[in-house]
């Protein structure tokens, strides 16, 4: 038996790489068979490497095992084919034949170079000419064609090695990918878990102080002219603490699919103005200064709900991400067909890369201004959610100097010209 030099394993491994990629299924077998043949000497190591790259490699690797199950018989059959003449092998297998030279060349053939006419077929072999055997046909193939052949293959040989570094970077890629979604999906877990705890702390701080107000109003322990205050405070608790279930029971339907709008003729101008006021008290308390431009009448086909809830959610981060420069200014305005909504502050602002991720669930921002706050990222999700139900589009700019400025475009509706006047 001939020594395969070291060459034809990686002359076979170039071809074998450029083959397989090209999902050419029946070479990966010649090239199994060629493995598994006692005339083919390939260290084990060698076989090794091969039947590794094979499990690596091959992503439709049943379907070639399957496929080389049915081989095996034909090769059992054309095995005796395979004759050792002038220290070349031959495997044909189907219409591919394979033929390794003494000198470690292997050739690749398809039928096509045994009608080239440069290459002879013939009963004997003329001196000079590199021979090869099947059963009763020599075939004549001229130095010229296996320099050819010699040069196609380092250049399979190269193309073979570059499919492979850029499968591996691809491999990466993908390996990258998969370990970013792991990553995110951990992210979303850890996010789920304390979203549990930061919404029950949320709920904790409106409901504390109602019940602080609310006993002390009780007990009669409040001055005649604070008891208004007392009151305000209820009320104005009560709204935060009905603000952030209803994004929860918001959340939970949108989560499960459940999520349903009752579109009707709504008066949006007198919504805004209705939520500007729950606003009031808050917004004084906590000097901030609101600058209301409210076109009136504006009438859209919309959920009143789920216009107060983000308005509301808009409004709440205002006040909640502002930080010196307290002044929110909230509009109204019809344009064209649009019933425009802004909330602007000059607050903290949202950093450049955020803004679009910014209406995903669970997102903050991880800036210590921002993170500072306490918040459980599902208010603009929700928003979004619920604008997105009645065919408007929300979107978030920069203020200037500094700040956000939220925008919800509600298509449709008129101007009701009675509410006008
Ligand atoms: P939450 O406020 O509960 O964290 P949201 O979904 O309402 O959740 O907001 C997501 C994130 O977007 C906030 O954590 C904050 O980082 C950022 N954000 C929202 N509104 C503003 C705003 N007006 N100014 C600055 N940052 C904001």
């Amino acid at each position: 038996p001939v020594d395969t030099p070291n060459d034809l394993y990686k002359k076979v491994g170039a071809l074998f790489n450029m083959l397989e990629l090209k999902h050419e299924v029946q070479t990966v077998c010649c090239i199994l068979t060629l493995l598994d043949h006692p005339n083919v000497s390939l260290t084990e190591s060698q076989k090794q490497f091969f039947r590794e790259l094979l499990d690596e490699q091959v992503p439709n690797l049943e379907k070639v095992k399957k496929r080389l199950a049915e081989l095996r018989q034909t090769a059992e059959v054309i095995d005796h084919k395979l004759k050792r003449k002038s220290g070349a092998y031959r495997v044909a297998i189907a219409d591919k034949t394979l033929s390794v030279r003494e000198d470690g060349l292997a050739l690749l053939y398809s039928p096509e170079i045994q009608t080239s006419p440069s290459v002879l077929l013939a009963n004997s072999s003329p001196p000079g000419m590199h021979a090869e055997i099947i059963p009763e046909l020599f075939i004549f193939i001229p130095d010229a064609e296996i320099d050819k052949a010699k040069q196609t293959i380092h250049q399979q040989y190269r193309t073979g090695n570059m499919i492979l570094a850029l499968m591996v970077v691809l491999g990466g890629v993908l390996g990258g990918g998969i370990f970013i979604a792991v990553h995110r999906q951990r992210e979303l877990d850890a996010m789920k878990t304390n979203f549990i705890a930061t919404v029950s702390h949320e709920l904790r701080t409106p409901l504390s102080l109602i019940r602080l107000h609310a006993e002390t109003l009780h007990h009669g322990r409040v001055s005649e002219d604070k008891v208004h205050d007392y009151h305000q405070t209820i009320l104005t608790e009560s709204e935060r603490l009905s603000g952030i279930v209803n994004n929860v029971l918001d959340f939970s339907r949108i989560e499960r699919n459940k999520l349903q709008l009752h579109i009707e003729s709504t008066d949006i101008s007198a919504l805004c103005k209705q939520i500007a006021e729950s606003f009031r008290f808050r917004l004084e308390k906590d000097g901030f200064e609101l600058e209301k431009q409210i076109q009136p009448g504006i009438v859209v086909p919309a959920d009143p709900l789920a216009v107060s809830q983000i308005l509301f959610n808009l409004m709440d981060n205002a006040i909640k991400y502002s930080d010196g420069e307290k002044s929110i200014r909230l509009e109204l305005e019809r344009s064209g067909d649009q019933a425009i909504l802004r909330v602007a502050d000059r607050g903290i602002g949202i950093p450049d890369k955020l803004k679009k991720h910014i209406f995903d669930e669970f997102v903050r921002s991880n800036d210590s201004k921002a993170s500072a706050r306490r918040g459980s990222g599902i208010g603009l999700s929700v928003a979004r959610r619920l604008a997105e139900e009645m065919g408007a589009s929300i979107e978030v700019v920069d203020n200037k100097p500094t700040g956000t400025i939220f925008t919800v475009s509600l298509a449709g509706g008129s101007t009701n010209e009675a509410a006008i006047s």
